[in-house]
């Protein structure tokens, strides 16, 4: 907290703070695995992002967050972990004026987490596509990790009412943006397809991640747009992030993908990442 390592129930924030107030300031979430974390370097770079999108100075470098990191997961005797970063606005006054905040409040969790039930992997996710848009890039781009997610939460909460965990969000255009908290991608006759960072959605450290192993191995990738009917005919559908690493989806609404088994393309980058971040995962 703030530059000191407290225990749990010291790690508390005050109801002045900006960040619990309005929703005003930034986070990430990240993964160690033993005792390497995971593409650090990304997610420190697209925090300062999401700072500098909100006129939030961080008061620490990116050496500085990546430390006290280290020293989070050593003082907790983790070396697998979920980290929790996050960057609030800070204690100021009632009032949104950001201005009148005079200090950033600082702080990273460690825990462990499991975001969907571990057979889920085995058998693949039912997702429904969300009545609710992702927020409009101009009004609240997305590729901004803020603290307000409430746009997320109230599809995410769509899914939840219809029995499934996870929401496919399209943009003001219809096109397919991501998921509440996931990026997503579609296998079509061996080719791999992702909407584009302008869909507005988040540019997830996972979604870049898969996208560096298609390219080593040999699996076509692109960025395009497309919408809800393109996906749903696809042959495989498959989501990313951090905390849910690959999931294969089964279903969306009430069309089975792919005859509802987790296809060959989705196995081979589950694969592929499990090896690389088992061995010496990545930390830029
Ligand atoms: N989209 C949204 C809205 C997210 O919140 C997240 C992270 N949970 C992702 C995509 C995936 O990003 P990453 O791979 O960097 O975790």
């Amino acid at each position: 907290m703030d530059g000191t390592l407290v225990p749990r129930e010291q790690a508390v924030v005050s109801v002045f703070d900006h960040g619990l107030l309005y929703g005003d300031g930034c986070f990430e979430g990240i993964r160690a695995y033993n005792g390497r974390i995971f593409k650090v370097g990304t997610h420190v770079r697209r925090l300062f992002a999401s700072a500098d999108a909100i006129r939030l100075k961080s008061p620490y470098s990116h050496e500085q967050w990546i430390d006290a990191m280290r020293c989070t997961l050593s003082a907790n005797g983790l070396g697998n972990a979920y980290l929790r970063v996050v960057m609030t606005r800070g204690v100021g006054t009632l009032g949104l004026n950001p201005f009148r905040c005079p200090a950033p409040t600082c702080f990273i969790v460690a825990d462990q987490i499991t975001l969907y039930p571990p057979s889920l992997y085995e058998s693949g996710m039912k997702v429904i596509t969300a009545r609710r848009p992702r927020n409009l890039p101009a009004a609240l781009d997305p590729s901004i990790k803020s603290l307000n997610y409430l746009n997320n939460i109230l599809a995410k909460i769509e899914a939840v009412d219809a029995g499934v965990l996870e929401a496919i969000m399209l943009n003001h255009e219809g096109y397919v943006a991501e998921c509440t908290g996931d990026n997503i991608f579609f296998v079509r006759g061996g080719q791999v397809v992702t909407p584009p960072v302008s869909a507005g959605l988040l540019e997830g450290v996972t979604r870049g991640f898969v996208m560096e192993l298609c390219r080593r191995n040999g699996i076509p990738c692109e960025e395009r747009l497309f919408r809800i009917d393109e996906i749903k005919a696809a042959d495989e559908v498959f989501l990313t992030g951090t905390a849910a690493e690959i999931i294969a989806v089964s279903q969306i609404d009430d069309t089975v993908i792919g005859g509802g088994a987790i296809g060959p393309v989705c196995r081979t980058l589950t694969d592929r990442f499990r090896a690389a971040v088992a061995r010496d995962a990545p930390e830029d």
